[in-house]
């Protein structure tokens, strides 16, 4: 049963007075989920201090877990965000956002409520991401990934602004995983052992700085786990492995053609050239990891 007030908001799209929940200033990691039907909206790693008095949002966890509707009451031009499961108003997305969306999602604290949530993200990069994305979607405990760029100087790059070398970027794939089926270190192991993380700037044919191997860490412990699996795997390389080590700042999706790439292009001769072999000796190292049939992508 919705209380009064979470009627008002959710359903008769009521809007709750500026600076009226503790919420607005509440970082503490994890999930929030839509107050009707507990359907994870967002996460607070892209919740950020707007000091608008509302919780504020750079993006939803997937983009269709929301809906966008006109809204021009009250003399405005706005844009209403609902939940996509059961239709509840939730605020409204503005323009004026920090990165990576630049856009602000300005939502009734009422509306949402913080859940524990079972999954995390993980950023790292080793070469074309059409192939790192191909790798990780196979693996047991991963529900989604998308790849992007990440580690460099610009907003909002382009493919073709990475592939100039100028940005700093590299091509990186974030992860989102249950992490009480696959860990950050299972993770890191596969990455280190199913890309070449001996080869400064390059992989295969792959050369410039946007395909450095580099795994993000985003906090102390997966920074210190992410330096002893690297410690770990050299044992099985001649030459040094060479993976950067970088604080994660940012990651910014690719665009929508490079997602879920492999999937879309198998017939093409880079994937059945470049990513089919890597597939074969992930299925080969990692069989205990894989995903079964019945489970989706
Ligand atoms: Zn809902």
């Amino acid at each position: 049963m919705l209380s009064p007030s979470q009627f008002y908001i959710t359903r008769e799209k009521g809007t709750e007075r500026a600076h009226s929940s503790d919420l607005c200033n509440l970082f503490e990691s994890g999930r929030y989920a839509c107050i009707c039907c507990d359907t994870e909206l967002f996460d607070s790693e892209e919740k950020f201090q707007s000091g608008t008095g509302w919780p504020s949002f750079t993006q939803p966890i997937k983009e269709n877990v929301v809906d966008y509707t006109k809204d021009t009451t009250h003399g405005m031009y706005r844009i209403e965000a609902t939940c996509s499961t059961c239709d509840a108003h939730l605020g409204h997305v503005f323009q004026d956002g920090p990165p990576p969306s630049g856009l602000r999602f300005c939502i009734n604290a009422i509306a949402i409520k913080k859940v524990k949530s079972k999954f995390r993200l993980v950023t790292i990069g080793g070469g074309c991401f059409w192939c790192t994305e191909a790798i990780f979607k196979n693996l047991k405990g991963v529900s989604q990934v998308e790849s992007g760029y990440s580690g460099g100087r610009t907003r909002n790059p382009t493919y073709r602004e990475v592939t100039s070398g100028l940005t700093g970027h590299a091509e990186t794939i974030q992860i989102t995983y249950d992490f009480s089926e696959i860990s950050f270190e299972d993770i890191i192991k596969i990455h280190l052992t199913t890309h070449n993380p001996t080869t400064l700037n390059q992989q295969g044919a792959d050369k410039g700085s946007q395909y450095r191997s580099i795994i993000f860490y985003r906090n102390n412990e997966e920074r210190e786990t992410a330096m002893r699996v690297i410690k770990e795997v050299q044992t099985l390389y001649d030459s040094m492995v060479i993976t950067e080590l970088k604080m994660f700042e940012a990651f910014y999706k690719a665009e929508l053609h490079h997602q879920d790439y492999y999937n879309n292009h198998q017939d093409q001769p880079y994937c059945q050239a470049v990513i089919n072999p890597k597939l074969e000796k992930l299925k080969t190292l990692y069989k205990d990891k894989l995903k079964t049939n019945t489970e989706e992508g």
